[in-house]
């Protein structure tokens, strides 16, 4: 109850303000006001924060000063971006009626409001809003009640790139959760409240930037068929292919989502495609980002996988390609299908150029057509719309011709030629040549295309003519030959004339005429009875045009949506001739080879490259084999069993290089590309793990160690005879036996239980020994040359371990101060020389390892240092001449 007194009223404003946040609680409100979108109270305060826009007050509310802050609606995306990439959603409330239209009412009435959108991370549509190169999804996370402890959950992913129209939906279990999520990549996304708070759940949904939990009729069971159906307006969701429970749970959450942020529009969606478990090759979180897929450890996208690969000329191709690389297919017959796409556009390279050429001319239209349907279309978007279905059209024709072309491709080609050809001319017809921006800036209709048209312009043209002409009769008339007649939004049209000129025309008689207006410091400005009343012509002339154009806008548009299913087939269309032509040039310019994929279970790369590195370094990269084929003769029965390579070699040496290379070779392969090497054979891999580079995950409070444990623990839990496993330095964060035992244990269980296709990059040369008692060990190493005290390093891998570590000639190159290398060399011989006398290692790998180690364990406590270790204390190096230190270094030597 608000409390009494003057202060204390609340105005109908803001009482139609305090009703409209209480519905949308959760979001920024966006409250229009003329030409501003207002915030007030804490949304002001938050937003005046967040973009750095002035905070000030407007009035009282129960005594208290209003705080408010404002953005211009001509400049409201760029604020949308910036808020929403700050994790806010904006509710839009615009004004539903024309201020005049709330005067005439009279007294308190105030102008009818209501909120038409909300801007959500997940469910823009603006392209000011959207990178263009990359898919925006909103994902919704559905999970089964299980009713026994036996029984496994289940989960069910649906998610639509609202921009695009894609809608998919998958099942999942607790297992591959997270990395179908990762996968994915959502903008934002929506569970129930309940899983939102699931003790089981949330922790995986922290990993994850906005997650918005929603009531539970959003993801309720029972209505979720009626909510889908509804939507694609069918009798039944049977036509979708049979999806579960679940999946239609998710499917309509995600719906029921968009009606919701879209206020009752409805983005133009496909069907829900359901993609099946394991058509993918897994590749968790972790995986991805260490391979920088997608964008490097640092968040960019220059430097990684797609940058090197992505020769996309198209938005919509730039868009599919991420989703391919994404998400690697595991079926050979429909990779073979993609190689051939990208194959025929090798060996033809007229036809290659030509057809990217008429791609370029491609503008977004899966995107435009959204906008349309969505009512936030302008004039340039059904530009858009005509260029894209006359490139479509063309790129159609011309590929009808070819024969002998792969089935991806006719596909391509049947799609291009779908959408109406009268749809094309109307538009190419309607559309002037140069367009605003807005439709309500009018002029985008071309003068020729509608005859009511044309004659109201005529009528509004003449007006400006008769402008003219007064202008001419009033310099005249009145002798001031600097008279002119100027418009502005203001006074609308007045008469202008230089301040020493004003006096004249206030006087008699031109006063009679011409009133006054308004008195500048250079000029006066006057009107006149004559002039008011062209105006109003004017204005109506005007405003029949606009009103015209937009009727005619309105026709195009609906024509447009009801073509909207072959406009999207078309779209996608042009996106696949895109990615395979973009593949082709990229598989011709970096001399890529087609890989050969089938069933079985090889593994065998002839002169492998790194994709990234070989673009990134001067000098020319040295292509290395590696072959994790099951053996032919295994001797130990497991024939089917991939090998594990153990690859050894010092810091530097090209180790990690290769190890990602190989991965990165098998993740093109699989999403249909060309690879970097000679010949490359790949039974499919079903899912990729990799244990590389290591950061701390501190935010969570892991430390290195911790994470590599985990990561490993899901490796050796998980990785199935179809898996490829890629392991860089395990144990290193940890004391050295410690390390040692991990690794060599970790080596065991890949080779006994999990039997996959593994790559094992170690600075435990101790074990190497492996590969005598397990017969798919494969010791390789790389290799490099000491010339002049220096280490070169050739990055080539050969048979073998490693002798040597070089460390301190790698802390050399590093260029680390020379008294520290020689110091370093010195403590190293010592070290050496200490350790021959003890057993150590030697005769470890007949041991069962955790005796060995125990064995192993380092000098107890109470051992005297030796005398060496005595003597180097002694010695103070910067106070010693070099003949001193020459002296000191003989005698040292003798104590031994
Ligand atoms: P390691 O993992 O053994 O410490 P890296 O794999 O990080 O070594 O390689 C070190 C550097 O050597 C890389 O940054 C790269 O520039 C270069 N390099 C690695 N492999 C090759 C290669 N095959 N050909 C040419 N340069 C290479």
């Amino acid at each position: 109850q608000p409390p009494a007194g003057e202060n204390a009223r609340v105005t109908p404003m803001m009482e139609q303000f305090i009703e409209i946040k209480a519905a949308n609680p959760d979001c920024l409100l966006f409250y229009r006001m003329g030409d501003f979108y207002e915030l007030f109270f804490e949304d002001a305060e938050i937003a005046s924060r967040a973009l750095g826009i002035v905070l000030t007050k407007r009035g009282k509310h129960l005594g208290n000063d209003i705080p408010m802050c404002g953005v211009p609606v001509e400049r409201s995306d760029e604020y949308l971006h910036r808020l929403i990439a700050l994790g806010h959603r904006v509710a839009v409330c615009e004004q539903l009626e024309d201020p005049a239209e709330a005067k005439k009412r009279g007294g308190k009435s105030v102008v009818q409001r209501g909120v038409v959108r909300l801007v959500t991370p997940g469910t823009l549509t603006e392209d000011t809003l959207l990178d263009a190169k990359r898919n925006n999804y909103l994902l919704a996370l559905a999970s089964t009640r299980p009713s026994s402890d036996t029984e496994y959950r289940r989960f069910a992913l649906a998610w639509i790139d609202i921009s695009t129209g894609e809608f998919r939906v998958t099942e999942c279990d607790n297992g591959s959760l997270s990395a179908e999520i990762a996968r994915i990549d959502p903008g934002e996304i929506v569970v129930s409240d309940a899983l939102y708070s699931d003790e089981d759940i949330s922790p995986l949904l922290r990993q994850f930037e906005h997650v918005m939990p929603l009531t539970r009729d959003v993801f309720d069971g029972a209505t979720a068929e009626r909510r889908l159906s509804d939507y694609f307006s069918v009798a039944t969701t049977e036509s979708f292919g049979s999806l579960s429970r679940v999946e239609l749970t998710a499917a309509a959450a995600c719906v029921t989502y968009v009606e919701r942020t879209q206020f009752g529009k409805r983005p133009p969606l496909s069907p829900p495609l359901r993609e099946s478990a394991g058509a993918s090759l897994a590749i968790d979180a972790a995986t991805r980002a260490n391979l920088e897929l997608l964008r490097t450890l640092s968040g960019e996208r220059r430097g990684s996988l797609f940058s090197a690969i992505d020769r996309t000329v198209t938005s919509a191709g730039s868009r599919l390609l991420a989703q391919h690389l994404a998400a690697p297919l595991t079926d050979p017959d429909a990779i073979s299908h993609r190689l051939d796409a990208v194959e025929f556009f090798t060996s033809d390279p007229p036809i290659r150029s030509d057809i990217r050429d008429q791609l370029k001319a491609a503008p977004d239209l899966a995107r435009a057509l959204t906008r349309l349907v969505v009512g936030r279309g302008g004039p340039r978007d059904l530009a858009a719309i005509r260029d894209g279905l006359a490139a479509s059209d063309a790129l159609g024709s011309r590929l009808s011709k070819m024969p002998d072309m792969p089935a991806d491709l006719a596909r391509a080609a049947n799609g291009l030629r779908q959408p109406s050809q009268s749809l094309l001319h109307d538009l190419s017809a309607a559309l002037a040549d140069e367009l605003p921006a807005f439709k309500r800036d009018g002029g985008f209709i071309r003068s020729g295309y509608d005859t009511a048209l044309d004659e109201t312009r005529a009528l509004r043209d003449q007006s400006r003519k008769v402008i003219a002409e007064l202008q001419a009769r009033y310099a005249d008339e009145t002798g001031l030959k600097a008279l002119k007649i100027k418009h502005n939004n203001v006074l609308g049209y007045f008469v202008e004339v230089t301040a020493q000129h004003g006096e004249k025309l206030m006087a008699p008689p031109l006063n009679a005429r011409f009133i006054h207006r308004q008195t500048l410091a250079g000029q006066v400005r006057f009107t006149t009875t004559e002039l008011g009343e062209l105006e109003a012509k004017i204005v109506s002339a005007a405003d029949r045009v606009l009103g015209l154009e937009l009727e005619i806008f309105e026709r195009l548009t609906r024509d447009i949506t009801s073509d909207g299913d072959n406009i999207k087939a078309a779209a996608e269309a042009l996106a696949t001739l895109d990615i395979a032509s973009g593949l082709a040039t990229l598989a011709v310019e970096r001399d890529y080879t087609r890989p050969h994929i089938d069933r079985s279970l090889v593994f065998t790369i002839d002169g492998g490259r790194h994709p990234v590195v070989e673009q990134s370094i001067s000098e020319p990269f040295i292509a290395n084999d590696c072959d994790l084929s099951p053996p032919p003769h295994a001797g130990d029965g497991a024939t089917g069993a991939g090998r594990i390579w153990l690859l050894t070699g010092p810091n530097m040496a090209g180790k990690s290089t290769f190890l990602r290379q190989n991965a990165l070779i098998a993740i093109l392969a699989q999403m249909g590309s060309f690879v970097p090497a000679r010949q490359a054979r790949i039974g499919v891999i079903d899912r990729l793990f990799s244990r590389v580079g290591a950061a701390d995950d501190l935010a969570r409070g892991r430390s290195t160690f911790m994470v590599e444990m985990v990561e490993t623990a899901a490796i050796l839990n998980q990785a199935s005879e179809r898996s490829l496993v890629i392991l860089d330095e395990i144990g290193r964060g940890t004391a050295t036996f410690d390390g040692l035992s991990i690794a060599w244990a970790s080596v065991e269980h890949l080779h006994e239980v999990n039997r996959c296709r593994s790559l094992f990059a170690t600075h435990f040369h101790e074990l190497t020994a492996l590969a005598a008692k397990m017969p798919r060990i494969h010791n390789a190493t790389m290799r490099v040359k000491e010339w002049q005290g220096d280490v070169v390093f050739l990055h080539e891998v050969m048979a073998g371990a490693a002798d040597r570590s070089y460390g301190i000639q790698v802390a050399k190159l590093a260029g680390l101060p020379a008294s520290v290398i020689e110091r370093a060399k010195v403590v190293l011989a010592e070290l050496e020389a200490d350790d021959r006398g003890k057993p150590a290692l030697r005769g470890f790998e007949d041991l069962p390892l955790f005796q060995a180690v125990k064995q192993a364990q380092p000098p107890a406590q109470d051992d005297a240092p030796s005398a060496v270790i005595a003597a180097l204390n002694a010695l103070h190096p910067d106070e010693m001449s070099p003949r001193q230190a020459m002296d000191a270094l003989y005698a040292l030597k003798q104590t031994l």
